[in-house]
């Protein structure tokens, strides 16, 4: 299944993907953005695929599990 990855090497916590899909992300102890491992919904896909191409420093990846 289809699920976020966050590359906590290049997130900077803007907070924006969190914001956007708070059924999906939350910040982690360090104020990065954390995947809470919710299957990508097809319905959901388009807007995730939005956020991935809006995140300043392209951290945000869907991955297969
Ligand atoms: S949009 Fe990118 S930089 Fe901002 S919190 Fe999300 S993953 Fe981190």
């Amino acid at each position: 299944m289809e699920k976020i990855n966050i590359n906590k090497d290049r997130c900077v916590g803007c907070g924006m993907c969190v914001h956007a899909h708070p059924e999906y992300l939350v910040f982690d102890e360090m104020g990065q953005a954390e995947p809470i491992g919710k299957e990508v919904t097809s319905e959901d896909k388009k807007d995730i695929l939005e956020t991935i191409n809006s995140c300043p420093t392209e951290a945000i990846t869907i991955i297969e599990e």
